[in-house]
C-alpha cells in the first residue's frame, strides 16, 4: 500500500515538475497545479491560498470552486478552516467540514456542498506561505497516506514560491522579498544606521525540490549524513575540556545518528522529493514543533536539530560558508542569534545589527553596546524576510527595522540621519572645549569602555579619561578562563593607548545577566539579586586575585585606578581592598614593580550603600554611581524586563532626591563622585545630574558631544531651580519642566 502511495505521490510530483518546466506565466502554473492535484487525488476541489499580507490569505487558484472567487475571496489569519490551518500550521482533516469548529461559509466560492476537507500548511522552514486544500463531496476522512502526499506537494509548492515561480503577468503573487517590510523589536543599543543586509547564515536555496531518481537522491542523502556525522565527531573531540559544549555536541551526535530522522527523510525521498527538499521538510516540521513546545529543554533540543539540518543542507547544496557573496561596504548584520565572540570577529565593520531573537541583556547586546553599534533584538521574522544585499534602515531609537523601505520612509529616515550627522559636526567643534555651563561650573566628561577597540574614542570624543572600563568582556567572549598573562598584556595596551589619561578598571562584574560560558551556571530564583559581581569575587577570590595581579603588572609602575562593583556594605569594600593590599604585597615579593599610586573606589549600585556609615565615605578614594543597577533596585524594576524597565523615569523626583543625598554625603567627606550608568549619556538626564551636583559623568563616547553641548548652553543654577520648583509643586517627574527650560535655551 505504502509502495503504491509512494508511486502515486511520485507520479504527481513528476507531473508537477512538467507543469513547472513549461513557460506558462505564474497564474497559469497555479491553475494547472490545482487541476493536477485534484485529478491525481480524485477530489472535486483543490485550492491554493497564499498570504497577501502578514495576516490575510487570498484564494489564488482553484479547481472546483467558483473561478470568479479567485483573487476575490480573502480571509484573516485564524478565520475559517483555511485561516485556522494557516494560523496553527497544523493539518485539518474532517469528513464534515460545515460542522467543524471555525467553518465559515463563503457564498462566492460555492463550497458548502463539499463535505470533506483536508487543509495542509504551505510553509518553508517555519515561514508561513499559505494553505493547500482538497475537498470532496463524499463525507470521508482522508487517509494518513493522502495527508502525507498532500504535505509533500505543499512542501514543493513552498520551494517553488520561494523561487518566485508564481510571479508574472496577472500572477497570483507579487515577487517575494521585494516588498517593504517594517518590523518592530527591542532596542539593544541605541543609534540609527542604514546599509545593506549581510546574513550571518545565508539562506540555503533549494533549486530543485522534485527528484528524478529517488535511488540516487537517497545515496546523496546517506553520503551527506555520513559527512555530517564525521564533522560532529570532530567538533566533539575538539571540545575536550569544555563540559557544556560537549553536552551540546553529544546531543548533536545523538540526532546525527538518529535512525528515525534518517528514515523519515528517506521516506520523503521515496515519495518524490530530492535529498535537500527532504531535509527541509523534516526541518519545517521541527520548527513548527519548536514554536509550540513550552518545555525549555525540548525547545533547545529542537533548536539543535534545526542547526544540524542547516549543516546537512549546506553539505548537500555546497552553499553556506562560502556562497561567493561579498560583504557589502555598509553591512547591517542580520541573524537569528549570534554569540559574543562571533560578533567581535565582525567588529566595527558593521553599521548595525538586527537579531530575530536575542535580548537586551544578552552577551551579543553587551558586545554591541561596547562597539556602539545600533542593535535591534527580537525583530520578528527578519531572517525569513531579508535577503543578502537588501537595503535596510535600523532605527535603534524606536526599535524599528525598515527592510526595503519605500521612498517616503527612506527620505524621512535619511533626514533624521542627516540631522544627527550635522549635530555630530557641531560637537566636533567643541571636542577640546570643557563641559562648562553658563554659570561657570565645569563637569568632568569621561567615557565608558570595555574593549581595546574603544580606546581610539578617547581621542576622538574628547573624553578626559575612562570613567568605567568594564572588564567582563574578555571573560565573556572566550570558552575558557583568560590567562593572567593575556589579561595583563591587554590592560597594558589599554594604558598605553590612554597615554596617561586615567583609566578606571572595574573588577569582574559577572553573575545576573552576565554568565560566563565556562562557569557552572547557578540556578538562582532572582539572579539580579543573587550571587554576582563582588559577591563572587569575595567568595571565590582566585579569579579576582588573578585579575588584580594582571592589573598591577600592566601598570608596571604607572598609576592605577581600580573600582569594585556592586558593593552593598562597608565590609565588602574593606575585604575587597584587603585582597588588593595582599596582592600588592605578593607582587612586591615576586619582584614586580608596584604602581606609582593606586586609587581604590567602589560602585554605588545598591541603595544600602548610600546609607553606609560616614567612615565608608572617608575610606573610599572615590565613588561611582552605577545608575543602571541603582535605578533598578531603587524602583524594584528589573532593567532587563521590557515590561517594567521604562516604567519609572530617571527624572522621577524621588530618585533625584535620593541621588542628591548621595551628593551631599560625598560633599561632607570630600569624596570624589561620578555617575557611570546609561543615563549619564542622555543629554537631559545628564543635565539634571550635573544640576544636582554630580561633578563628573562617564558615558559611551558618542554621547559626549550631545551632553557637553547641552551643558554649555545651560545655567546649572537655573536648572536646579526648575527642579526644586517642580519638587515643591509635587510633580512626579521633573522631565517636562526641564525640557521646557532646555527648549527655551535653543531660542536664546
Ligand atoms: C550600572 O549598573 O550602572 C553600570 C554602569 O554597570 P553595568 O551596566 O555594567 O551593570
Ligand atoms: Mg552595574
Amino acid at each position: 500500500m505504502a509502495e503504491r502511495i509512494e508511486t502515486e505521490s511520485r507520479k504527481l510530483l513528476g507531473r508537477l515538475r512538467d507543469a513547472m518546466a513549461s513557460d506558462a506565466a505564474g497564474q497559469e502554473r497555479l491553475d494547472r497545479i490545482t487541476h493536477l492535484i485534484a485529478s491525481s487525488m480524485g477530489c472535486e476541489v483543490c485550492s491554493i491560498y497564499l498570504f497577501r499580507d502578514e495576516d490575510t490569505l487570498e484564494l489564488c487558484a482553484t479547481e472546483g470552486l467558483n473561478p470568479d472567487a479567485v483573487h476575490q475571496t480573502r480571509m484573516k489569519l485564524g478565520e475559517g478552516l483555511v485561516g485556522r490551518v494557516a494560523k496553527s500550521t497544523n493539518v485539518i482533516n474532517t469528513a464534515d467540514a460545515p460542522q467543524a469548529k471555525g467553518f465559515r461559509y463563503m457564498p462566492e466560492t460555492g463550497e458548502e456542498i463539499y463535505s470533506s476537507f483536508l487543509g495542509v500548511p504551505i510553509q518553508r522552514l517555519g515561514e508561513r506561505l499559505g494553505v493547500l486544500v482538497v475537498q470532496s463531496k463524499a463525507a470521508r476522512e482522508y487517509t494518513p497516506d493522502e495527508v502525507y502526499a498532500l504535505e509533500v506537494v505543499a512542501m514543493v509548492l513552498a520551494e517553488m514560491t520561494e523561487l518566485g515561480a508564481f510571479v508574472g503577468d496577472g500572477a497570483a503573487m507579487s515577487a517575494r522579498h521585494t516588498q517593504p517590510v517594517m518590523l518592530r523589536g527591542g532596542v539593544g543599543q541605541e543609534g540609527v544606521a542604514e546599509g545593506h543586509v549581510w546574513l550571518h547564515e545565508p539562506r540555503v536555496v533549494v533549486s530543485n525540490p522534485i527528484a528524478d531518481d529517488p535511488a540516487a537522491e537517497e545515496e546523496r542523502l546517506i553520503a551527506a549524513v555520513d559527512e555530517l556525522r564525521l564533522s560532529v565527531d570532530q567538533m566533539l573531540s575538539m571540545a575536550d575540556n569544555d563540559k557544556d559544549q560537549k553536552q551540546v555536541f553529544e546531543a548533536y551526535r545523538m540526532f546525527a545518528n538518529s535512525k528515525g530522522w534518517l528514515r523519515r527523510m528517506c521516506e520523503d525521498i521515496a515519495s518524490g522529493l530530492t535529498a535537500e527538499a527532504a531535509v527541509e521538510k523534516e526541518q519545517s516540521l521541527a520548527r513548527t514543533r519548536m514554536g509550540q513546545a513550552t518545555d525549555a529543554y525540548l525547545r533547545e533540543r529542537l533548536a539543535d536539530l534545526d542547526d544540524l539540518s542547516n549543516r546537512l543542507l549546506r553539505i548537500l547544496t555546497g552553499q553556506g560558508a562560502d556562497t561567493g557573496a561579498e560583504m557589502p561596504l555598509d553591512p547591517i548584520l542580520v541573524a537569528r542569534n549570534i554569540g559574543p565572540a562571533e560578533l567581535l570577529d565582525y567588529g566595527r565593520t558593521l553599521r548595525g545589527i538586527v537579531l530575530e531573537e536575542g535580548s537586551v541583556g544578552s552577551h551579543a547586546a553587551i558586545v554591541a553596546r561596547a562597539l556602539a553599534i545600533p542593535l535591534i533584538v527580537n525583530a520578528g521574522r527578519i531572517t525569513n524576510e531579508a535577503l543578502n544585499g537588501d537595503y535596510v534602515m535600523v532605527d535603534g531609537e524606536q526599535g524599528i527595522v525598515h527592510l526595503r523601505p519605500d521612498d517616503t520612509v527612506a527620505t524621512a529616515f535619511r533626514d533624521k540621519i542627516a540631522m544627527q550627522a550635522a549635530a555630530q559636526e557641531r560637537y566636533a567643534s567643541i571636542r577640546d572645549e570643557p563641559a562648562v555651563s553658563k554659570c561657570g561650573t565645569v563637569i568632568g566628561m569621561q567615557m565608558n569602555a570595555g574593549l581595546m577597540a574603544d580606546l581610539p574614542s578617547l581621542e576622538n570624543s574628547g573624553a578626559e579619561g575612562v570613567g568605567l572600563f568594564r572588564t567582563e568582556l574578555q571573560f565573556l567572549v572566550r570558552n575558557q578562563m583568560p590567562k593572567r598573562s593575556d589579561l595583563s598584556a591587554l590592560y597594558a595596551r589599554v594604558l598605553d593607548a590612554a597615554g596617561g589619561k586615567r583609566v578606571n578598571f572595574r573588577t569582574l562584574d559577572i553573575g545576573s545577566d552576565k554568565v560566563l560560558p565556562y562557569m557552572k551556571p547557578t540556578d538562582e530564583p532572582n539572579p539580579a539579586l543573587g550571587w554576582r559581581a563582588i559577591r563572587v569575587g569575595l567568595d571565590k577570590p582566585g579569579i579576582m586575585r588573578m585579575q588584580l595581579q594582571a592589573l598591577i603588572r600592566a601598570a608596571n609602575g604607572r598609576p592605577l585606578t581600580v573600582m569594585f562593583p556592586f558593593i552593598a556594605q562597608l565590609e565588602e569594600f574593606r575585604s575587597a581592598r584587603a585582597e588588593l593590599v595582599k596582592t600588592l604585597a605578593r607582587e612586591k615579593r615576586l619582584g614586580h614593580v608596584l604602581p606609582a599610586f593606586i586609587e581604590v573606589g567602589a560602585m554605588l549600585e545598591t541603595p544600602s550603600l548610600a546609607f553606609a556609615p560616614q567612615i565608608f565615605f572617608e575610606e573610599v578614594d572615590f565613588l561611582s554611581i552605577g545608575g543602571n543597577d541603582l535605578k533598578q533596585f531603587f524602583f524594584a524594576a528589573d532593567r532587563e524586563n521590557e515590561r517594567v524597565r521604562r516604567r519609572y523615569d530617571t527624572l522621577n523626583i524621588s530618585f533625584l532626591t535620593f541621588l542628591e543625598d548621595i551628593v551631599n554625603r560625598c560633599a561632607a567627606t570630600n569624596t570624589a563622585l561620578s555617575f557611570c550608568g546609561e543615563d549619564a549619556g542622555r543629554p537631559v538626564e545628564a543635565l539634571c545630574l550635573a544640576a544636582i551636583g554630580i561633578p563628573s559623568l562617564s558615558m559611551r563616547p558618542a554621547s559626549i558631544g550631545p551632553v557637553k553641548s547641552l551643558i554649555r548652553r545651560c545655567d546649572l543654577g537655573e536648572v536646579r531651580d526648575v527642579i526644586l520648583r517642580a519638587r515643591d509643586r509635587g510633580e512626579m517627574s521633573v522631565r517636562a519642566d526641564v525640557m521646557e527650560y532646555v527648549r527655551a535655551q535653543h531660542h536664546t
